[in-house]
């Protein structure tokens, strides 16, 4: 009968993608979805991850449907590019509250029905940028790398539970996100990546899916790279 799951920012983008393919191998997903509506098929919870009671009523919502959360996979996040000199504190502060503190919040608010159950999964969505360093993102790569640090010390946590906590560094993928970048730095960026090519939300849904799934059981406080061989050697 599947597991219960719960995909943040699971409305579109890859997000989608993993609710999708989760959903397709018998899971009971929910997804939560900040603006608009839930996407057709799925069971939807309104919440914005920077917002603790959001966060608890989400969960709420998805127990009440599908029982505790077994499978979490904490992917809400934005971006606000801009060079250092001219980012504002809004900016910054804006960018690590939704990336790091959104899956702080829902981690936190996950564990203790895992660690009754002995058992659960928890996937980070991070980026290549965490890795590499990428100009114009020192918000982001800062919100990316602090996932790292939190997946790690979480996985240490919650392994005598039996919970493995793991991330996946995702490069360039096609969706909304990466949609608007200008022409010329999205050629500059296809030109860096090995395989040539920007990759699929899909792509890195299949990732997360091994993560979540039994064939990954020996996996944890891993930094799992989907990125067409772009931060390869980080
Ligand atoms: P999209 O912009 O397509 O989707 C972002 C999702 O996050 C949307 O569902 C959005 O909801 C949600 N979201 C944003 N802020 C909040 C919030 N405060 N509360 C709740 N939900 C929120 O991006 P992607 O699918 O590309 O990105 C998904 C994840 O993958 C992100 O963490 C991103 O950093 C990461 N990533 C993406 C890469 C890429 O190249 N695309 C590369 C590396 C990592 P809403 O629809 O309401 O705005």
């Amino acid at each position: 009968m599947g597991r219960s799951v719960l995909v943040t920012g699971g409305n579109r983008g890859i997000g989608l993608a993993v609710a999708r393919r989760l959903a397709a191998g018998g899971d009971r997903v929910a997804v939560t979805f900040r603006s608009g509506s839930p996407p057709e098929g799925l069971f939807g919870v309104r919440c914005d991850v920077t917002d603790a009671q959001q966060v608890d009523r989400a969960f709420k919502e998805a127990e009440a449907e599908h029982g505790a959360v077994e499978v979490l996979v904490a992917n809400a996040g934005i971006t606000r590019d801009r060079l250092l000199a001219v980012m504002t504190e809004d900016d910054f502060d804006a960018v690590l509250d939704t990336n790091l503190g959104g899956a702080f919040r829902v981690a936190k608010r996950a564990v203790r029905a895992m660690m009754s159950a002995r058992g659960g999964r928890i996937v980070l969505v991070s980026s290549v940028s965490a890795l590499l360093g990428t100009a114009g993102q020192t918000n982001y790569a800062a919100s990316k790398a602090g996932l790292i640090g939190f997946g790690r010390s979480l996985a240490r946590e919650l392994a005598p539970r039996n919970i493995t906590v793991n991330v996946v560094a995702a490069g360039l993928i096609d969706t909304d996100m990466t949609a608007s970048l200008p022409q010329a730095r999205r050629a500059a960026m296809t030109a860096a990546v090995p395989l040539g090519r920007a990759g699929t939300a899909e792509e890195v849904a299949t990732v997360v899916d091994f993560l979540a799934g039994p064939g990954a059981g020996y996996i944890t406080g891993a930094v799992v790279p989907v990125d067409g061989g772009l931060g390869m050697g980080h």
